[in-house]
């Protein structure tokens, strides 16, 4: 087999958002992209929305379909780190075993995971989606913290308070933790 003769890219980092819907993943994600390419850094954005349209369409939110999900976002995330550009993924993640996988795909060491800690209450509340509403009309399945479980992490590499926090000031504590990891 002919192995590449490339000469290797600089290593680039993963940043991943998880928490649940309505939590602020979008949001800051959103912000921390526009700030980054601002910047002139080389991101890729990666999201649920986008990749069960495409990559991943198919795939259930059962047990099964959401850890398949995370495993091809978390594979996707590792070329694109391998290739040097920071990564900014935003899915719920909602298992702790899910957290496990993707650290041993990307690596720990090219991984930071942001939890984005907002009570279900709010989430509900905030229902940008309309995704609970309709999971409480039963239009809707396997709701993350209505009808499927979300696991509150044992670890996270940084903690957003999204309930309390304007999203200028959790942008702020993302940065930061970019310039820590990346030096960038
Ligand atoms: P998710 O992608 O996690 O489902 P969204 O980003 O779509 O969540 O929605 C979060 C909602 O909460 C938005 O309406 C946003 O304006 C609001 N919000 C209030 N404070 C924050 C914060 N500190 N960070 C992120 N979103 C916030």
């Amino acid at each position: 087999m002919k192995t590449s003769s490339l000469p290797p890219s600089p290593r680039g980092h993963a940043f991943w958002l998880f928490g649940l819907s309505g939590a602020g993943k979008t949001t800051l994600a959103d912000l921390l992209v526009a700030a980054l390419r601002r910047d002139g850094t080389p991101v890729l954005a990666l999201d649920g929305d986008t990749l069960r349209a495409g990559l991943c369409a198919g795939l259930g939110f059962a047990e099964a379909g959401r850890t398949e999900n995370l495993r091809r976002a978390a594979e996707v995330a590792r070329l694109a780190v391998d290739s040097g550009l920071v990564v900014v993924a935003s899915f719920i993640t909602p298992l702790e075993a899910h957290r496990r996988l993707i650290t041993g795909i990307i690596g720990a060491e090219a991984l930071s995971l942001i939890f984005l800690q907002a009570p279900l209450d709010l989430c509900q509340h905030r229902d940008v989606k309309g995704l609970y509403r309709q999971a409480r009309n039963g239009q809707v399945g396997q709701m993350t913290g209505l009808t499927s479980p979300f696991e509150a992490p044992t670890r996270a590499d940084l903690v957003l308070d999204t309930a309390n926090r304007t999203p200028e000031h959790c942008l702020a504590e993302l940065l930061a933790c970019v310039r820590d990891r990346t030096g960038r």
